[in-house]
């Protein structure tokens, strides 16, 4: 059951051979079993309630697709009635009163909500070890973290939790943990999926995404989150697709760039192996290799860290203790209220986060740090666009390297920000990106980086979809879930 496609349970619950509530019933057992703290809150009632209704839509004859699959969100999209805590203590009270859009379109087409997953306190981190409720451990091997900030979500995909999952990406946060499990995640376009109702982190680089076992689950998933919302101001009124439509169609004739930045010192040897691999994969099925170059990539790691802090300070100043959230005991006054309520309920890495922004945006500063890295960001874009002109996709590996072990890199922020390497200049242009799984390296997952041009998420999901037809990476799972 657990490792059928979405195509497959939706035909099983279609023909009546389960019901919405079993299959949510089997997924909430295999969550309470699986120890991996995917979980933030499981939603067993809601779940169940969810789930009866979808039954009688189906037995009226809905046909949906999505109707009675359950799904997991991460826990930093608001969800009416139920604990939204972003991975922070600060937040740990907190009930949302109204559904992230996101939530409300998945509702709509009859998914039934699992629960909410762990994460990287306020998506900041790159192994899911910032959370306040302790980190996330990697199927593959829980001695490693499952990469951040959606490791929670990640972590359900793979061990099969949970057939699809929500996640959201500032930096890297769907792709590099999609990486290190072993399953497909998307990163949209900057603007196709609704940010209302997703707790902000830098709002110009945030967009929500789908996780999913394949391209194809990916797609069906994304098709329910896509869409122009007028509460979000950066939403895109993009016309409605079918990310599904294109996905049998042929990658002959592809034109596939390999930037040179991304194969540099840094990628583990048998990382770039495995890469090999299913390039020539990708050949066979009449795709043309091209070297390219992103020349300003060593810039987008230190732009980064100005811009998402400088967004986050001034996202974050809303945790005050006054209207929401961690309130200290006792204030002395209104001073000994904002600093304790925030000094209680943040941690070391959000602290981090919003010193180093306030810095970067104070009067005197701004011009070398603040405007320096949007100028840098303008030139990051250029180089896509330049890329662009010559190749239809740029592929990469998402991370360098393969899940590291917990604790290796939390004492050490820059090795810990460099994880991102490769995906960040995605978030700072704005573009699509899809990790897919391509392998292994000593029992742990690789993931293959598909980078296309704005609005391009059918094609890159196509190319995955081929990818995963000639291959099977997408299907193993960790051998204790099986
Ligand atoms: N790891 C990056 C960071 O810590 C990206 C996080 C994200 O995408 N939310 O900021």
């Amino acid at each position: 059951m657990h490792n059928k496609t979405l195509v497959e349970l939706s035909q099983a619950l279609h023909q009546h051979e389960c019901s919405s509530v079993e299959l949510t019933r089997y997924f909430l057992e295999r969550i309470n079993n699986a120890q991996l703290n995917s979980f933030i809150t499981v939603a067993t009632d809601i779940a169940l309630a969810q789930a009866q209704v979808a039954d009688d839509r189906l037995a009226q004859g809905d046909t949906g697709v999505l109707t009675g699959i359950p799904l997991a969100h991460k826990d930093l999209f608001c969800t009416l009635g139920v604990k939204t805590s972003c991975g922070s203590k600060m937040l740990d009270n907190f009930i949302a009163p109204y559904n992230a859009t996101v939530v409300e379109k998945c509702h709509a087409a009859g998914m039934v909500m699992l629960g909410k997953t762990n994460m990287d306190e306020f998506a900041m981190g790159s192994s899911n070890e910032t959370s306040f409720y302790g980190p996330v451990k990697n199927p593959w091997d829980i001695q490693t973290v499952p990469g951040g900030s959606s490791g929670g979500s990640a972590t359900a995909v793979a061990a099969r939790l949970s057939p699809v999952a929500t996640a959201t990406d500032t930096g890297g946060s769907i792709r590099q943990p999609a990486a290190l499990c072993g399953i497909t995640g998307l990163k949209p376009t900057y603007g196709l999926v609704s940010r209302y109702g997703m707790i902000a982190f830098a709002s110009s680089l945030d967009q929500g995404g789908p996780m999913g076992q394949s391209a194809e689950d990916v797609a069906l998933l994304l098709n329910v989150m896509a869409g122009f919302d007028k509460r979000d101001s950066t939403s895109v009124n993009h016309p409605q697709e079918d990310y599904s439509t294109h996905l049998a169609d042929s990658i002959s004739g592809l034109k596939i760039g390999l930037p040179k930045e991304f194969f540099g010192t840094g990628l583990n040897a048998n990382v770039g192996k495995v890469l090999e691999t299913a390039l020539s994969e990708l050949e066979q099925a009449g795709a043309t290799l091209h070297d390219i170059h992103l020349p300003n990539t060593h810039l987008a790691v230190p732009a980064y860290y100005i811009i998402a802090p400088a967004e986050c300070s001034s996202n974050l100043s809303r945790y005050d203790g006054v209207r929401f959230g961690h309130r200290c005991e006792n204030p002395e006054d209104l001073l000994d209220l904002y600093t304790r309520s925030r000094g209680e309920g943040f941690g070391a890495e959000v602290k981090r986060r919003i010193m180093i922004g306030t810095y970067a945006l104070s009067a005197g500063y701004y011009d070398a740090y603040y405007l320096k890295a949007q100028q840098i960001r303008r030139l990051i874009r250029n180089d896509f666009t330049d890329a662009f002109k010559e190749v239809d996709v740029i592929l990469g590996p998402t991370s360098p390297t393969t899940a590291f072990k917990i604790g290796e890199k939390i004492d050490d922020p820059v090795s810990m920000y460099l994880s991102d390497i490769n995906t960040i200049s995605v978030n700072l242009a704005g573009l699509p990106g899809l990790s897919i799984p391509a392998g292994f390296v000593n029992h742990l997952p690789v993931g293959l980086h598909l980078i296309g041009n704005y609005f391009s998420e059918a094609r890159l999901l196509n190319i995955a979809h081929q990818y995963q037809q000639r291959t099977d990476w997408h299907r193993q799972i960790p051998p204790d879930f099986v």
